[in-house]
């Protein structure tokens, strides 16, 4: 078996990977991308659940290191549906040539460290053998889907789907009895679609979740203009902003104003519509009054929206509102009004089983002919654990993180040389518009790899003594807010078994700028031999 020889093997073609491959092979490097897709888009090549889309506006959701890029692409609405991001990916892809770089269908498998020799090797499921100085795993925060092990899941005799690995055949479920387990945000996107088309839709909720309304529509085409005749300055304003989105943050403390006002600018982002919500005051999740506060205004709402109060008070959020990521919904809560759904409350007894009828749950089963899991991911770990990965001395990723990632930045591990994550756990990633926070990584991570090769240095990795302080400064800055009070996959609580740490690093622009100091200092918190 021939073995291939690169300077960067990259894992995944999603937005990172595209990226990566763009800006690297310019740099003068032998670049591939392994992906076990058939095409570009990440996680859009796999999440495309009826109402999949996206809950960041358009507009900010894209690429900006090409002008030409963004003024060349239209995007048709407020937010942009699964099918048009995909299509866009696709046409980065033919844009910047990019597929000719990239081997599809192709499943990393594991990935060693060669002590002697400071390279790695890489192996796939398909047998093939890759010999690379640089290797990074682009393989997204949400790309390793959590499917709960069900008793019985086997003995259904319908179709079982999962939101993140939905067919790419179209689905039908006209004149179907359809369950769907779970009310994230997946769900929450689906539930009013297949509510629609289904002969009857049951809901299972564990537990109730915040939404806000999308208010989506078409594309107002005089604020594409003005956003487009002023991109870079629109995208430098939103790289100042915590969570690197453009909204308005209203830098206020909420017990500050008086009642009135305080829901007069709630009402004021509810009409707007998206997660702006939680820009409404400074301290939504600093303090557990002014949480209160938030989370009892939408609880209204969907008391308003609900027909049924008895259903309205189990689809209303007990925790802190923020905690898990806040959905943006078109006509949720409108479809409990709807005669063909059921909600079943499964807060204080799990799903028994499945049947081959269909799910059990308070010893009595709703019938389906299908089943649905929005049952989410193995979040910011789960894809970088799934391939074998040996550093130094054959140590593996998956015994140094028992008990909770490890990053410097969130971008390198210690012991695991020439080795990078893009949004790792420790990187801004998922609190933050992804695709400035990705730019902004590949970008970082290019030019440490130019340094390394510039300085004649065979391998770089982190001081175990940085990653120990930038761990020790993720934990926190958590702390101080009250992220950790919930069962949230930032948490990895979602997964039964998973270390419960927080993984995300809060704040977009103090990110950047240790980042820029760390490579201002000639890469403090890295040895390079
Ligand atoms: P999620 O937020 O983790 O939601 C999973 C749902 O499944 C939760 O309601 C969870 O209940 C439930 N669940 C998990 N295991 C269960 C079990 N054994 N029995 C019953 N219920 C169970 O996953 P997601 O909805 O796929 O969303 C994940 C993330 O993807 C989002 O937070 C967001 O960042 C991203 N996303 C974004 C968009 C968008 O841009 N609009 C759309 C979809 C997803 P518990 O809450 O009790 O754990």
């Amino acid at each position: 078996m021939s073995t291939h020889q690169f300077d960067v093997i990259v894992v995944g073609a999603g937005f990172s990977g595209m990226y990566l491959l763009h800006l690297l092979r310019g740099r003068g490097l032998k670049v591939r991308v392994l992906e076990r897709g058939s095409d570009v888009g990440g996680t859009w090549y796999w999440n495309r659940y009826p109402g999949a889309r996206c809950d960041v506006e358009s507009m900010e959701y894209s690429y900006q290191f090409s002008e030409e890029l963004q003024q060349d692409w239209d995007w048709s609405e407020r937010y942009a549906p699964q099918p048009e991001i995909l299509r866009y990916a696709g046409h980065v892809a033919d844009r910047f040539d990019l597929r000719r770089d990239i081997q599809f269908e192709t499943n990393v498998s594991a990935a060693t460290y060669q002590d002697d020799t400071a390279r790695w090797r890489i192996e796939t499921a398909e047998g093939e053998v890759y010999d690379t100085k640089f290797f990074i795993m682009a393989t997204g925060c949400l790309s390793s889907t959590n499917k709960p092990q069900f008793k019985g899941a086997n003995s259904f005799t319908g179709p079982v789907y999962h939101t993140g690995s939905w067919p790419h055949e179209p689905v039908d479920f006209t004149g179907k009895r359809v369950a769907v387990i779970g009310t994230g945000s997946s769900a929450i996107q689906c539930i009013p679609q297949i509510a629609a088309q289904a002969a009857h839709l049951t809901v299972f909720q564990r537990t109730a979740n915040y939404a806000v309304p999308a208010r989506n529509g078409a594309l107002d085409p005089e604020l594409r203009d003005a956003i487009k005749a002023n991109y870079p300055e629109f995208r430098a304003k939103a790289k100042q902003v915590r969570n690197g989105l453009h909204y308005p943050l209203n830098d206020v403390a909420t017990m500050s104003v008086s009642p009135e006002e305080r829901q007069a600018e709630y009402q004021f982002r509810w009409d707007r519509g998206g997660i702006s919500f939680a820009g409404a005051f400074n301290d939504l999740l600093l303090s557990a009054e002014a949480n209160e506060v938030a989370a009892d205004f939408v609880r209204g709402k969907i008391r308003e929206t609900v027909n049924d109060p008895k259903v309205a008070e189990l689809l209303c959020p007990k925790s802190v509102i923020g905690c898990k990521r806040l959905c943006v919904d078109i006509d949720y809560f409108e479809t409990y009004n709807r005669p063909n759904v059921t909600l079943v409350d499964i807060s204080e007894a799990p799903v028994e089983e499945f049947t081959p009828a269909g799910v059990k749950a308070h010893g009595e089963v709703a019938d389906v002919d299908a089943i649905v899991l929005a049952t989410g991911f193995d979040a910011m770990t789960g894809s970088l654990l799934g391939v074998d990965i040996r550093g130094r001395d054959g140590q593996t990723l998956k015994d140094k993180w028992a008990a909770g990632p490890c990053t410097y930045l969130g971008l390198s591990t210690a012991g695991f040389p020439n080795f990078f994550m893009v949004t790792g756990p420790g990187s801004p990633s998922v609190l933050t518009n992804m695709l400035p926070s990705i730019e902004q990584h590949v970008e970082w991570i290019s030019d440490l790899l130019h340094a390394t090769l510039a300085r004649g240095a065979q391998a770089v990795e982190p001081e175990a003594q940085a990653e120990e302080a930038w761990v020790e400064h993720v934990n926190a800055l958590a702390g101080r807010t009250l992220y950790p009070t919930c069962n949230s996959w930032y948490l990895g609580a979602n997964v039964p078994g998973k270390p419960r740490v927080f993984m995300p690093y809060l704040g977009f622009p103090t990110y950047v700028a240790k980042c820029d100091e760390v490579a201002r200092n000639g890469y403090s918190g890295f040895v390079f031999s």
